[in-house]
Formats: C-alpha cells, structure tokens, sequence
C-alpha cells in the first residue's frame, strides 16, 4: 500500500518476536501490516540459538517471501524484520534489513527505523581505524560501533554504541542468545512492546499487534533499551539524558488509523486536527472531501465540527500496481492522474473544502485542486491539517531539501494563487499540538516539529546526510 500521490515518505518499520514457534511466519504478518512504511526492500532475520538465518529482498514484503523461504526461517524461536523505503539514487539490495553480521563467535543482526545525523561523521572516524563498510546504510555504522567491543561485553558494548549515535533510531537487533529493542533519547519514531501468550513482541505500529493478535503491553521509552533472553525481559536506559520528541507526522500521516502511539489513537488524533482545523478556519462550502487515504480523518473531524457534510469526492484507484511508484518528480505527478479521481456526481456544481495534511512541493495539490474543478466544482477551499513545512527533515522522512519545500520560499498567499485553490489555510503550530493532545507539560508537548518551526531536538552536524542524499554517497 502506498498513499495516493503524496510526497513524503516514511524510511521504515521494524519488528521483533522472540519465543514463539512460527517466529518468523509472525514477523511475515506483521511487517506486512507496516508496509505502508516502506515498500522498496523487506526482510526477516531468525535464530534456532544455534545461528542466525535471514532472508531479504528487493520489492513488497509479498514478492520477498513465499512459504518456502518462511518455512527455512522458522526454525527457532525468534525472529527480527524490517520493510524499508528507499530514495532517490536507486534501491541498493546490500542495503535491505536487517542487516547481519557473522563472525566465528556470534553473529549479530539489526533492523533499524530512522537516520543517524552523525553517521557520516562516525562512518570516517571508523573507516580511518580499519573498518570496511558495504552498504550506505547507517544501520552499518551501528553494527560496527558495537561489534569493536564485542567480545568484552556485548550489552554494554550496545549501550555505549547507542551513545555516540546520535539521530533517530527505534531497532531491534537479534543474536543467537538475546533479541534488543531500544529508542533513542528522543523516541522520535514510534516502538511499541507487546505479548502473544508467552512471547514477546516489538513493532514499529500497534496495527501490528492486532493483525498477529499480541496484545499491546506499552511503548519503548526514549533512551530505553529492552533486553529478552530465555530468562525474561530485562529493562534499562543506556542514558539519562532523554526527552520525549515524537515525529508529529506520525500522529498527521504515516502511521496507520487502527495505531496507537503513546496511548493516542491515530483515527482519532487526525479527527481532532480536523475539527482544530475548522476552528481556526471554517469557510461557506457545500461539502468536506479528504484527500485519501491519510486525510479522510481529519476530513470528517473537519465537517462534523463545521456541519458541512462529509462526502466521498474523491477515490483512489486501488489496483494501481507498484509501476507508478517512482521516486522521480515526473513520474509522481503522472502517479496522481492514475491513482486519483474526482467523483463528479458529488463535486459538480458545489463549494468544496478539500482537506489535505500536508503540502510538500505543492504539485499534488495542484493537480488536485485542478481534478475537482474539472469535475465541476465551483469553489475548492484547500484547508492543510498540519501547518507549512518549511525545513527539510533528518530524521527519516524524505522531505526534500528546503529549497523544493514550497513553504520555504513562497508566502501562503503565493502557495494559494500556485495550486489554483479559491482559499488556503493550514492548521497552525498550537492547534496541532492541542489537536494531537500529548502532554502539554512536556516542551514542545513532547512532539518534533522541526520541518514547521526549524527547532531540532537533536543537534545537526555540518555534514548530516538527509535519507534521500544516502545512496548518492555510494
Ligand atoms: S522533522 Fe518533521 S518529519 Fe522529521 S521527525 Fe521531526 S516532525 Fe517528523
């Protein structure tokens, strides 16, 4: 599954099961909820405790595995997984996950959802000391951190790799004796504990707790790591220096509805900045449509608050295959043409709000704008569910660099005239945090919002490499 033309995408998901028969069957389930996160490479990593066995390959996580290639992973207990989103610059094979490393003593594998910041700095500083890299992964520069000092003591060894890293990462590594998860200080990407009976469960979203039925148990904190061996689950913090900035765009767009992220239902975080959005913008119209998938939540939010109704005025086409997505520019706008229409017998000859949560280069909406007017409407108010984004993003998400941000470098008002709409209005930075409903005790209500206000949680290195400009590195 892929949203409909839009122009971010999620770098990835990981999973991890460990003590269960069908280890990696579960883990072929439950990346395949989460490929909405990537659809570009998939794998599964799995241990009998006497070696690591792995399977991964180019594409969806249906054409990577078949009953064949689950049956020779499934024997042990415990498996790890991953579905990864590539950029531009070609999808690399060596670069799928989880990544493994065999040596003549233990082997280790990792799976790896987020970009380090000061990767390419501690990819040097490694290479100058010896090391050879093969892919252009920062999962790569993980496994070398912690295999230098492996053979003293693999968890602190862990604990003191994910102390130089610096970024966004939620993992779960596995070796023949013990499978990890951890989050970093910030928790930036979603990464959720569960159980199924005995075993235990880790994934990127709770939508896949639900498909394996695990019941969800709680979230990995900021700054935790979490240790399940044969003994039981162990818990600890490999720094104290933590606070809590999730991704707000997990919350806008890439997690799925049915996910709960810190105890908030995604369905309805997106409701409320709808219904925040028709607070700070109502405006005279006829019906409220969303841009499918992601906008249809806070389409709804947005006429139930306003009492416009809610109509289905646009449709994807459902069987668009994997053709149409392309990373090039050109081949996204042809992508929009093939997976959207606009229901004329809804739109013709009425005003329309057209909620949407989020502009990026500002093409899509364009075309958008100009399909429900072809269709015959008279007005289309465009209201955004997110405000502008107006800084390129490092920690995972491909937003472009900031000069193909459109926020960046036009005023609303340009942006409105451009996209051919008869109003434009974003959601502004107080009602997405109240829309969203964290904490407001925490700073920033513990949310990221560095692609709306420039303010990183984390330091950005000089030489910080975004997700898209990785593979050009090769
Ligand atoms: S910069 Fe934006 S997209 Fe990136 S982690 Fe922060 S909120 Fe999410």
């Amino acid at each position: 599954m892929h949203y409909v033309g839009k122009e971010l995408n999620e770098e990835c998901a990981v999973f991890g099961i460990w003590g269960h028969e069908k280890a990696a069957k579960l883990a072929y389930y439950g990346l395949h909820s989460m490929q909405h996160r990537g659809q570009e490479g998939a794998g599964i990593a799995s241990t009998d405790g006497k070696a690591l066995y792995d399977h991964k390959g180019l594409g969806l996580v249906n054409d990577v595995f078949d009953n064949e290639t689950l049956d020779a992973l499934d024997k042990g207990f415990a498996a790890i997984g991953h579905v990864r989103y590539s950029t531009q610059g070609g999808n690399i094979y060596a670069n799928v996950q989880p990544l493994v490393f065999r040596s003549q003593k233990d082997s280790l594998s990792v799976a790896h959802n987020g970009n380090l910041v000061n990767a390419h700095k501690l990819k040097g500083e490694l290479e100058e000391r010896g090391s050879i890299f093969q892919t252009t992964s920062d999962t790569e520069v993980i496994a070398h951190l912690i295999k230098r000092d492996y053979a003293d003591n693999f968890l602190e060894s862990v604990k003191h790799a994910l102390s130089i890293i610096k970024g966004a990462y939620a993992l779960t590594m596995l070796t023949e004796h013990q499978m990890i998860a951890a989050l970093d200080p910030h928790g930036l990407r979603p990464l959720s504990l569960g159980k199924l009976g005995d075993a235990w469960v880790v994934a990127s979203e709770t939508c896949a707790f639900d498909l394996i039925g695990a019941k969800y148990v709680r979230d990995v904190k900021p700054g935790e790591i979490i240790v399940i061996d044969n003994e039981g689950l162990h818990s600890d913090f490999f720094t104290t220096r933590t606070e809590p900035a999730i991704c707000s765009m997990e919350y806008i767009y890439f997690s799925r509805p049915d996910s709960n992220i810190q105890g908030i239902n995604v369905h309805a975080a997106r409701k409320n900045l709808g219904r925040m959005l028709a607070q700070e913008a109502p405006v005279e119209a006829d019906v409220v449509t969303g841009v499918p998938d992601s906008s249809i939540s806070a389409a709804i939010g947005y006429a139930e608050a306003t009492g416009i109704p809610y109509e289905l005025g646009m449709i994807k086409n459902r069987y668009v295959g994997r053709t149409f997505i392309q990373p090039s520019q050109e081949l996204r706008e042809q992508g929009v043409k093939m997976k959207l229409s606009a229901v004329r017998a809804i739109v013709e000859g009425k005003r329309v709000v057209m909620v949407d949560d989020s502009i990026v280069r500002g093409t899509t909406s364009r075309r958008i704008v100009g399909m429900l007017r072809d269709a015959g409407a008279t007005e289309v108010h465009v209201r955004i569910s997110s405000p502008p984004i107006t800084h390129p993003c490092f920690y995972g998400i491909d937003t472009s660099t900031s000069s193909e941000l459109i926020a960046s470098t036009h005023s609303v008002e340009d942006i409105r005239e451009m996209i051919g709409a008869d109003s434009l209005v974003y959601l502004s930075v107080e009602g997405m945090q109240k829309a969203i409903g964290r904490d407001p005790a925490m700073k920033n209500c513990g949310q990221c919002m560095a692609c709306f206000t420039g303010k990183y949680p984390t330091e950005i290195y000089p030489d910080t490499v975004l997700p898209h400009e990785k593979e050009l590195l090769v």
